[in-house]
């Protein structure tokens, strides 16, 4: 325990931005934040009992536990209406999952007092406080004092410490005189493999509510077999003091964090917005003038909008609720276009809203406009043929390459105008339908501004 005490001092000590949470305000790591609705109060020293505190308001420093439940049969120990009277009473430990007995006794090492568990801190099956403990989440993980992160442990049964069986890692093999006799044995070992140190390989990172869990977290603890790896916001230590090899992304742009969120699994697929809902509250904090609605922001809407599907990998279920323009709709690993690529989009210069009902609406010129399959040796006339007709040169055979590496889709150009004088590139495109001789389309990216003026809305359905 004495190395998680040395990191923290180390961050406390040394580490301006630590103290701050994803909107710049500073967390008051003296008096501590106002503390989330309910937390366990461990008390004050290791023999007092714990029990489940209805904070109303009150302060304090806290650690937050980020984990996977694992499957239902071992969620042995939920509040819920029936049980919440007996948490406020007291909490047997001995019947606690191992993973909140092992972060029970990690925070009482650090000297603190309160400790946050999802599971125990909000009532399983009241819809009504889920939903509202479900958007404040982020604000819980991002004013934790500390984050443990249970990264190694695919349910809440396994602890936090868990250790990969010796057999599995390492191998002795002997070597031999030349009479036959075992001279020694030469030991081999995968042990210190940099990939079993880093986060992201655990099961914790391939879950969904976790994402938020990760990005908000000011300071975090994550335990994985290979031992355990700090991370905050200005340091990345494993135990040994090296810098950690963790790819763990922090604090990029939206479309970074929707790319990395499409990775990740859900239990419900109707989780999909809700666990992201956390992190969108709190980024409009920053955002004042911006809008968000079914996953989107306004400001980056053409870049949330240009996503592919990654057809390699399984999909879970679509949404039929969630309209088909929101990349939530879909249940598909995906890549956002302008992570990849250099073209800007423009739409921002036009009217554009995103209705309260999920509608998209967006105000500009409809272009008509021939389609052409897109040959491999084209490429180039392509990039030619756009330069001074208002389609952005550069990035072309980014986004080109972008589309063809995800699709298996026929990929099309946009032909502007009738016979080969006249005919100007105006763009390209994948269709999800069988028909496209001639296509009514609104330009999007790029300078493209002829046509007839328009107004459409995409609504839900
Ligand atoms: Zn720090």
């Amino acid at each position: 325990m004495g190395l998680y005490n040395r990191w923290l001092q180390e961050c406390r000590s040394k580490h301006k931005d630590c103290v701050k949470t994803i909107s710049g305000n500073p967390v008051d790591d003296v008096m501590g934040p106002e503390l989330p609705t309910r937390v366990l109060d461990l008390g004050a020293s290791n023999d007092t009992g714990i029990v489940l505190l209805e904070s109303k308001g009150e302060r304090g420093n806290y650690c937050a536990l980020s984990y996977c439940w694992g499957p239902q049969t071992t969620q042995t120990f939920l509040t819920t209406r029936e049980t919440l009277q007996d948490r406020l009473r007291g909490i047997e430990f001995e019947l606690l999952p191992k993973t909140f007995q092992d972060a029970i006794d990690v925070t009482r090492s650090l000297g603190i007092r309160y400790l946050w568990i999802d599971g125990l801190c909000i009532i399983q099956g009241d819809t009504q406080d889920w939903k509202y403990e479900a958007g404040r989440m982020g604000a819980v993980y991002e004013q934790a004092f500390l984050v443990l992160a249970a990264s190694g442990s695919s349910s809440a049964q396994e602890g936090c410490f868990v250790v990969k069986p010796r057999d599995l890692t390492s191998l002795d093999l002997p070597y031999y005189t030349e009479t036959g006799q075992i001279q020694g044995c030469v030991h081999t070992s995968i042990n210190n493999s940099p990939m079993s140190l880093s986060p992201m390989d655990g099961p914790l990172q391939k879950r969904g509510w976790a994402l938020q869990e990760a990005h908000f977290a000011r300071r975090s603890i994550h335990f994985m077999p290979g031992g355990p790896t700090w991370i905050c916001k200005e340091m990345h230590l494993d135990e040994k003091g090296l810098e950690s090899k963790s790819d763990l992304k922090l604090q990029k742009g939206w479309d970074h964090v929707l790319e990395d969120y499409s990775r990740r699994q859900l239990t419900y697929k109707h989780d999909r917005l809700i666990a992201l809902q956390g992190y969108a509250t709190e980024l409009l904090k920053i955002r004042i003038k911006d809008m968000y609605n079914r996953g989107a922001f306004l400001s980056g809407l053409p870049g949330q909008l240009l996503w592919v599907v990654n057809r390699s990998v399984p999909k879970s279920e679509d949404i039929d609720e969630i309209p088909s323009w929101a990349w939530a709709s879909n249940g598909a690993q995906k890549t956002f276009a302008t992570n990849h690529t250099r073209l800007l989009p423009i739409v921002g210069g036009r009217k554009t809203r995103i209705e309260a009902s999920g509608a998209f609406a967006v105000e500009g010129r409809i272009a008509l406009c021939h389609t052409e399959v897109i040959r491999d040796d084209e490429d180039s006339a392509c990039d030619e043929n756009s330069s001074g007709s208002g389609t952005p040169s550069t990035g072309f055979q980014g986004m080109r390459d972008f589309i063809s590496d995800w699709t298996c889709q026929p990929m099309f150009r946009l032909i502007d105008g009738f016979g080969p004088e006249t005919k100007r590139f105006r763009g390209m495109a994948v269709f999800d339908r069988e028909e496209y001789g001639t296509v009514s389309f609104l330009p999007l990216m790029g300078t493209m501004l002829w046509g007839h003026l328009m107004k459409i809305t995409l609504a839900s359905f």
